[in-house]
């Protein structure tokens, strides 16, 4: 098979979906592709639960169990394993935002050294990830990244935050599993950064245990690589990154113009694929310092790093370097993906539903605006409809 059909196989990429949930996937990525219903269906479901009317079985029959394994990661079990058969690894997200209480910054650490645990002895699980936020007030990060004196207060809460961070990664690295660390706005993004590096110096001497992130719609981030390359190098220890383009685009771009400074983001979608692309054959061409795992439903992107792999002499099952696609988006990669020997993982979101709501509103803005992933979505169920006679 040429490279690039490889993603065209449907009866691969939808295995593991039943008649039935295979029909619900189609019906939901309709609903997605219409801007108008996604922008009501957002503020009225926000409603709802604020005011505690009962949607949430509703939510959970539709975009919940497409794009969730769970409520915890009991529920999600079975579909890792189903996962794990067929190749595809997990990684699974305890994907609850908007809690800064240090009683919840601490349950949510809980969770992490839980699920870290846990993958010690699941080889389905290689991987376990946080969201910066998800151990510390943005408030703090943001005063530290625009440089703003803290508060005596602040200074301890700030302890307690590193606290956390040291904590999570000397627990990945004590259970030889990899911790991916999330990339949210850049107006916090500094103080994760330091963060994360501090963690890489202390815990990658061998390979990378700690991955940061890189937004590729931003312009700095290929120049920010390179000077994180230079000082491992110096300091002897590996770094590791997860490679994404950027999920905040039009809050980043609204920021900006609101308070007047230059925008983050590249100018365009090309700039930022470029972007993408170089960084991707940066980390490939220095593996030897360098892992990374490549987050993304591009197919493009997924084809330029197979074919970078194969003119570099890459193995196609070389640790250092993973694929990645969110759980409920672009079955037709990730599977198609395994069964040629990639090493590939899905992010498998699990939470309370309500909690997990901004998360899904992500996922549903993020394929009403990118209209053409939506419909190459929808044109494979359909086909794969057609090829099972449903
Ligand atoms: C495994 C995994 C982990 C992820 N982790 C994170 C994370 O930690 N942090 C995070 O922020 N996101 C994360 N994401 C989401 C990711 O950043 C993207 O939002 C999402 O994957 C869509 O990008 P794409 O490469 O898949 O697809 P594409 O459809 O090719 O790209 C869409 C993206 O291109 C960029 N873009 C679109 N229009 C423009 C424009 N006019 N100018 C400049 N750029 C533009 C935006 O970033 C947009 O999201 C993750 C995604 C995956 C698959």
């Amino acid at each position: 098979m040429k490279a690039n059909t490889l993603f065209d196989n449907t009866e691969t990429a939808f295995q593991l979906k039943s008649d039935s949930q295979l029909e619900r996937a189609y019906f939901l990525f309709r609903m997605i592709a219409n801007e108008p219903l996604v922008r009501i269906g957002t503020a009225a479901t926000k409603f709802a639960l604020n005011l505690h009317l009962p949607v949430e079985g509703l939510i959970r029959s539709t975009v919940f169990d497409h794009f969730c394994g769970g409520v915890n990661e009991k529920d999600c079990m079975p579909v890792v394993d189903h996962l794990f058969n067929v190749g595809v690894s997990s990684v699974l997200d305890y994907s609850v935002e908007g809690k800064e209480g240090g009683e919840q910054l601490d349950g949510t650490l809980h969770k992490i050294l839980e699920l870290t645990d846990f993958a010690e002895t699941k080889p389905a699980m290689p991987f376990s990830v946080f969201k910066p936020t998800g151990l510390g007030r943005f408030e703090l990060y943001r005063k530290i990244t625009e440089k703003e004196v803290l508060t005596s207060e602040e200074k301890e809460e700030w302890k307690r935050l590193v606290n956390r961070f040291e904590t999570a990664s000397k627990a990945a690295y004590d259970a030889n599993v990899t911790l991916l660390i999330d990339a949210e706005e850049t107006w916090m993004q500094d103080a994760a950064d330091n963060l994360c590096e501090q963690m890489m110096v202390k815990y990658n001497k061998e390979r990378a245990v700690v991955f940061n992130t890189l937004q590729c719609y931003r312009w700095d981030r290929l120049d920010y690589l390179k000077e994180q390359h230079a000082k491992a190098k110096a300091g002897g220890y590996k770094i590791g990154y997860k490679i994404v383009r950027g999920a905040y685009l039009e809050k980043e771009n609204e920021r900006a113009e609101e308070k007047g400074y230059q925008t983050p983001i590249h100018s365009s979608k090309e700039a930022t694929d470029n972007c993408f692309n170089s960084v991707m054959r940066y980390m490939l061409e220095n593996l030897d310092d360098i892992e990374l795992f490549i987050g993304t439903h591009n197919e493009k992107s997924n084809y330029l790093a197979i074919d970078m792999m194969r003119e570099m002499g890459i193995a196609r099952n070389d640790s250092r370097v993973w694929f990645g696609q969110l759980y409920g988006m672009s079955d037709h990669i990730t599977f198609n993906l395994a069964t040629k020997g990639y090493n590939v993982a899905k992010y498998i979101p699990f939470g309370p539903v309500k909690d997990v709501m901004p998360y899904l509103i992500r996922r549903a803005e993020e394929n009403t605006s990118v209209a053409g992933q939506t419909s190459r979505e929808l044109s494979l169920l359909k086909k794969e409809k057609e090829r099972r006679k449903i």
